[in-house]
């Protein structure tokens, strides 16, 4: 059936479709607005701390992406380039917003609706923002403004917040999805012990999964620092009609950030999934 490895096996593939409707009427306005409160939020965070480059603007994107998430799910959207240029307009109005929040602070409430000056603030605080240089055991070094940097380092921010809310957008967006039922499908996640990983692969690839042991304990999630996590994700529909809908199974560790997996949403037979349903301790 697949291979040992996810590299060429035939994975899950979203299948690029959304429900359009819920998207425009629900995920963009709420979207929208999430952005607008966060930039509020990130403006209030420069006036107590400080505006720190690359990170301020990343850090609020990766929030910002974080909540957006289950909008996307909520429109049915199995297509990640969607989610990521819908995460740019929400990074990009956050981003943005923050401008529109210092330009009513330095003019009033009035100027919230003043769109049409946004340009022009914008292009006065690039002309006279400096950057602040913390140096231990010294006094603040302030530089005098430097335009051209500043227009350099505003296009470097607008793109890090596009580039992380929509990064992380689409990572949280990896949920297998059930074509026939039009539903999300339920994750579990079993935690077994180095090399467990490798012997239920070759198991199920050999189509043998009755030559792996009757019981795999999942190890203490406290001690056992290199654990394996097997993944299994099956249509919430699929207790009533078992054969019909299709079930994924994956294998990653959890050394670093970014999970290195061995295989990832392979299609599992009703047989198979039974089989490590008997085995596996899946929480
Ligand atoms: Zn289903």
């Amino acid at each position: 059936m697949w291979g040992p490895t996810s590299s060429g096996s035939p994975g899950y593939r979203h299948s690029g479709r959304c429900d359009w409707f819920k998207l425009l009427t629900v995920a963009l306005p709420v979207g929208l607005l999430l952005a607008m409160v966060l930039a509020l939020l990130m403006f209030e965070t420069v006036v107590w701390v400080r505006y720190v480059i690359i990170f301020t603007p990343g850090c609020f994107a990766l929030v910002l992406g974080g909540l957006a998430s289950p909008l996307f799910r909520y429109a049915h959207c199995r297509n990640n380039y969607v989610a990521g240029a819908f995460a740019c307009v929400f990074a990009s109005a956050m981003y943005l917003g923050y401008y529109q929040a210092r330009m009513v602070a330095s003019g009033g409430l009035p100027m919230a609706a003043r769109i049409d000056l946004l340009p022009m603030f914008i292009r006065e605080c690039i002309q006279q923002d400096t950057i602040v240089e913390e140096r231990p055991g010294l006094p603040d070094k302030v530089n005098p403004a430097n335009p051209t940097l500043n227009w350099l380092l505003f296009a470097a921010d607008w793109l890090i917040a596009a580039r992380c809310c929509s990064w992380l957008l689409v990572l949280l967006n990896r949920r297998c999805y059930c074509e026939q039922c039009g539903r999300w499908m339920i994750r579990k996640t079993a935690h077994v012990a180095p090399g467990m990983g490798e012997m239920i692969v070759a198991a199920i690839a050999a189509e043998q999964i009755d030559s792996l042991p009757d019981s795999i304990p999942n190890v203490s999630l406290v001690r056992e620092v290199t654990r394996v996590h097997i993944d299994v994700e099956y249509c919430p529909g699929s207790e009533a009609v078992s054969a019909a809908c299709p079930a994924y199974f994956s294998v990653r560790s959890s050394s670093g950030l970014i999970p290195n997996y061995l295989v990832k949403q392979v299609p599992l037979s009703p047989e198979e999934m039974a089989g490590l349903a008997k085995r596996l301790e899946f929480r």
